[in-house]
């Protein structure tokens, strides 16, 4: 921990630095205006907006607007490139509709924020644009979006408990995955939650189910298998009926959020997690390794990415997946 704590300072002093005289070897994406500071924790939080040369999303000049782009970095940990470069691999598809204004909730495109934590991110967005982060954006929590609100969060550290009281470095391939994440909610957001919330996402989850449970045990759950055979109690029939064996271990080792939803937030996770590893990568490598199982969504966010919501295709779907006789989402009126 010390010696994590001593790189930390050694990259947060590095990071200083840029911020204050971009160095000319990064003249193609030079810092954008002037910094925007506010209160924070910790003493001013100060986030600065970024452009590239090509003014292409996210580095993209906001018309109408001083000192402002579609990223914002306020970190000091992962270096104020990464995240740009994350969303700009993006597919053209889905950089494209991110960045188009659409109606009062995205009047300007999206726009990415990089902060150090959910602390720091609280107090700045709260001073700069007076909205109230909320706390379920603090745990177990890596990145946020909103629903009615133009733009994303991604932290550096994270608190990975309700209870942790110190925030913890994301692993560079988390924190990429991370905005992949977010894009998959914003996306999703843009489409009025239709993407996951729709009767045909609803579809393709139910198929999803079928031909994960239809595959052997003992190829999804390798680690509660012995000699290849199911450990108890996962070879008890009352409490793990073969049919439904596989899916039900799922929803027991990974959070309720992403595959056994109870609230109005019915699938969004599901959605924009398949989603964020079809972009590659996902968030977490271990919810990541079923979602590459959960074949019929996948084809479908795959499709997404690299052709839109479009026309669904007709081939290409996994054994036991079909496209869907449902209407396709549709954007909203603007
Ligand atoms: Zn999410």
């Amino acid at each position: 921990m010390r010696k994590a704590l001593t790189m930390f300072g050694a990259i947060a002093a590095l990071a200083i630095g840029f911020l204050s005289t971009p160095p000319a070897a990064h003249a193609a994406f030079p810092a954008y205006g002037n910094p925007i500071d506010h209160p924070g924790p910790n003493g001013n939080v100060r986030c600065q907006a970024y452009e590239n040369a090509a003014q292409t999303y996210p580095g993209d000049r906001i018309p109408n607007t001083t000192n402002k782009t579609h990223y914002f970095y306020c970190g000091s940990v992962k270096g104020w490139n990464m995240a740009h470069n994350e969303v700009t691999q993006l597919s053209s598809y889905t950089r494209n509709l991110l960045k188009a204004k659409l109606g009062v909730n995205a009047p300007t495109g999206v726009t990415y924020y990089v902060f150090k934590n959910y602390d720091e991110a609280k107090a700045w967005i709260l001073a700069e644009k007076g909205f109230n982060i909320p706390i379920e954006a603090r745990n177990s929590t890596r990145g946020f979006s909103f629903d009615d609100e133009n733009f994303s969060i991604i932290y550096e550290k994270w608190y990975p408990t309700d209870t942790a009281t110190t925030p913890i470095d994301l692993s560079d391939s988390d924190f990429r995955g991370t905005i992949n994440h977010e894009s998959g909610h914003q996306l999703d957001y843009r489409y009025d939650l239709q993407l996951s919330t729709g009767q045909f996402f609803k579809t393709l989850v139910n198929q999803d189910k079928a031909v994960y449970n239809a595959k052997a045990f003992c190829f999804i759950w390798a680690s509660k298998c012995s000699g290849g055979l199911p450990v108890s109690p996962y070879d008890n029939a009352t409490l793990y009926p073969v049919a439904t064996r596989n899916y039900k271990v799922l929803t027991e080792t990974y959070p309720a959020d992403y595959f056994n939803p109870v609230t109005a937030r019915q699938w969004r996770e599901y959605w924009a997690e398949q989603y964020a590893d079809t972009e590659n990568p996902g968030t977490d490598t271990g919810i990541d390794s079923h979602f590459a199982q959960l074949l019929c969504s996948r084809r479908w966010a795959g499709w997404v990415r690299d052709h839109g919501v479009t026309t669904p295709p007709t081939t290409g779907w996994a054994t036991g997946c079909s496209k869907p006789s449902d209407p396709i989402p549709t954007l909203p009126p603007q």
